[in-house]
């Protein structure tokens, strides 16, 4: 009972107090656009009805002129109201024009009673009779038509039926007083009916806007979800372009959440997540719309300064809050930020390319630095445009035929000789021209076509291999995507297989990268090419994140130091220690290596005195054609045998 009661009063207050809720103001309008209308039609048709069949009795500017400019009045609302059904009526508006209609009610009712009491004199019992019926009846109409704008529904019976009670009950007229008492019970009866389903109406928008909010609401961090950054995106976008101001969307992805999940589980990681989520919100400024997006992926919306250095200081603000560990009970978790904007007029004309560009700039700051702040610009969209003929390229049914090869000696500082050449794989797209491998490679990696890629060039390389002499080793890239392939390697070991080509010739090299992914795969595919008796070798090592727990769990059989630890090599730098050091390690992990990329006598010179027992690089000769090889080998065994004679 006091729970129902307290209900009542909150409503009460509500709605003659403190009634200023805006989305209440806005669903009652949107119902008073098509009631009010009908009101004010009710209103003429019963004041000419009350009128005509007595307009002998009264006089004309009684009734035809006031019934006439009331009318008039009447037709004027309707048409503002029809109006308002046409426009978008914001919440501030709903409020003024709420406020305005109150107002209103109080004119329309002034004055309609004020009218009809003045008709009383006029006339016999029965025309009083009519005045008093249609001052009823019409009340009754105006309060229906008024129950969710309850406030003005109590203005208007208050003024028409407090004038018609006062007056007829003072009328010392039996009837008359029995009309009135009679009209103003089933008024106030008509007051709590509609004071109910104001009630009910206004409880139901009140759980229409909880349902909204929670429906855009993400329950973990309190921040705007998905569902409401899209909406947001749309209505700021279409208010920048309305406006001819800018917007700039920013996608902010953590680094190193992943492993945080999976190490100390979902339940920690949550708390990480709404600790990130309040440090974000902290670093955005107020006018950013910050919203969490899905997993440990969030979306900010910027309208104020969205200029290259402006986006690059909000994206640096953000990255630094990762510089303090996140701290959840005795657990400390260190995570960083990598972010992508993209911006509107500049880079982007319409909403999906906004958002699509921010990713891309997000995807390639993951993939060149993390941690870092990417803005898309317009050498992104030329290297997507170049990234999808290349993809369109790679579907050539030619691509095969125009493929091919060129092979780059590995030579043996202690025997002086080439040992064996590494196929580098070339492309002379009939659409594109030429296009290097570092740029086909990762584009076939993308487009799911590298296995046929590689199987291809495997084909060509070993038909080449067979032509050379039978102690010339033969080393082919391979992809981490085909290393993860059981169909692909099995169809490699078939080549070999059918090859007839001694398989210990045959040196496979697989990035640190690849090992990043499927390791249980790599291992099989690993085994697989061991078993044959090919080689396998870390390629590019030293620039990749691959642990040594991972390198021991592996067969291999070489390691080749990448050449950016070779170029510019000098006594006593960094790259130094860390070529000794690479070469320490092979040997003791008893396993051969090559160093690439020697360029000059003077690197020769420094690596072979460190112990490197093979090398590679344009020092000792640049890629060459297929069919350059059998006569760079003949000149090499020529100078060989004539280094020979000469020292004996
Ligand atoms: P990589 O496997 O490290 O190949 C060595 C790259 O270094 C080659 O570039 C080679 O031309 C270049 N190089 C060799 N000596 C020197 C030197 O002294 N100085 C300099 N500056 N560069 C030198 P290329 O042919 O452009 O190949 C680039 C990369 O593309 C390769 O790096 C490899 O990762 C990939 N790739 C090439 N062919 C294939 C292939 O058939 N399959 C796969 N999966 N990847 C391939
Ligand atoms: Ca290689
Ligand atoms: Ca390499």
């Amino acid at each position: 009972m006091f729970n129902v009661l307290a209900q009542y009063w909150g409503t009460i207050r509500r709605t003659f107090i403190a009634g200023n809720n805006a989305a209440l103001k806005q669903a009652q309008l949107r119902v008073m656009i098509y009631q009010l209308p009908m009101m004010y039609g009710l209103l003429v048709v019963n004041t000419w009805g009350m009128v005509l069949p007595h307009e002998n009795e009264i006089p004309a500017w009684q009734g035809i002129i006031c019934p006439l400019v009331l009318t008039g009045f009447c037709f004027v609302r309707v048409l503002s109201w029809l109006r308002l059904a046409r426009i978008r009526v914001t919440a501030d508006d709903a409020v003024t024009l709420l406020r305005n209609s109150g107002r209103l009610a109080w004119v329309f009712s002034i004055s309609f009673t004020a009218w009809s009491l003045s008709l009383l004199p006029h006339g016999g019992a029965a025309f009083k009779l009519h005045v008093a019926f249609y001052m009823a009846i019409t009340v009754i109409g105006v309060i229906f038509c008024l129950m969710n704008v309850v406030k003005a529904a109590f203005t208007v019976t208050a003024i028409v039926n407090g004038a018609l009670v006062v007056t007829f009950l003072s009328s010392g007229n039996g009837v008359f007083q029995a009309i009135a008492i009679d009209t103003s019970l089933v008024s106030m009866a008509m007051l709590v009916v509609a004071f109910t389903q104001f009630k009910n109406f206004s409880d139901l928008v009140a759980t229409q806007g909880e349902n909204k909010r929670l429906a855009n609401i993400d329950s973990l961090t309190n921040l705007p979800n998905r569902r409401a950054f899209f909406a947001s995106l749309d209505k700021q976008f279409d208010s920048a372009v309305a406006s001819g101001g800018r917007l700039a969307v920013g996608l902010v992805d953590l680094d190193g959440f992943k492993s945080v999940n999976d190490i100390h589980g979902h339940s920690l990681g949550d708390h990480v997540l709404a600790e990130v989520a309040s440090r974000l919100a902290q670093a955005a400024r107020s006018t950013i719309t910050l919203a969490r997006l899905g997993g440990d992926e969030f979306g900010v919306l910027v309208t104020h300064d969205c200029s290259d250095a402006g986006l690059s200081q909000l994206g640096r603000s953000i990255c630094d809050v990762f510089h303090y560990p996140v701290l959840v009970g005795e657990i400390s978790v260190r995570l960083g930020a990598t972010i992508g904007f993209s911006t509107y007029p500049h880079i982007s004309r319409n909403k999906a390319d906004l958002y699509e560009t921010a990713d891309y700039a997000l995807y390639e700051g993951k993939r060149r630095s993390r941690g870092s702040v990417t803005i898309f610009s317009e050498t992104h969209r030329n290297a997507i445009i170049r990234e999808s003929q290349i993809a369109q390229a790679l579907r050539s049914p030619d691509l095969a035929s125009e493929l091919h090869l060129a092979f780059q000696p590995i030579f043996s500082l202690e025997r002086q000789r080439t040992v064996g050449f590494e196929a580098l794989a070339r492309w002379q797209s009939a659409l594109l021209g030429t296009v290097p491998p570092g740029e086909f490679i990762p584009a076939a990696e993308r487009n799911g076509v590298i296995n046929g890629l590689t199987l291809a060039l495997f084909a060509k390389a070993l038909a080449c291999a067979k032509q050379w002499p039978a102690h010339i080793g033969l080393s082919f890239n391979l992809s981490a995507h085909d290393f993860a392939s059981e169909s692909a390697v099995k169809e490699l070991a078939r080549c070999i297989v059918s090859s007839g080509i001694d398989p210990a010739r045959l040196d496979f090299e697989m990035t640190e990268t690849a090992m990043a992914k499927d390791f249980d795969q790599i291992q099989k595919t690993a085994k697989v090419l061991r078993a044959l008796g090919c080689g396998l070798s870390v390629d590019d090592f030293g620039t990749g994140y691959s642990s040594l727990s991972y390198l021991c769990k592996l067969p291999l059989t070489r390691l080749k130091i990448d050449r950016m630890f070779v170029s510019g090599l000098k006594e006593r730098t960094t790259a130094f220690t860390v070529v000794r050091t690479l070469l320490n390690l092979s040997r003791q992990m008893s396993l051969d290596c090559v160093v690439e990329g020697v360029e000059t006598a003077a690197e020769l010179q420094v690596v072979a005195a460190l112990g490197a027992t093979l090398v590679q690089g344009y020092y000792c000769s640049r890629p060459m054609e297929a069919s350059a090889v059998v006569a760079f080998l003949q000149r090499e065994n020529e100078h060989e045998a004539m280094v020979r004679e000469a020292a004996q």
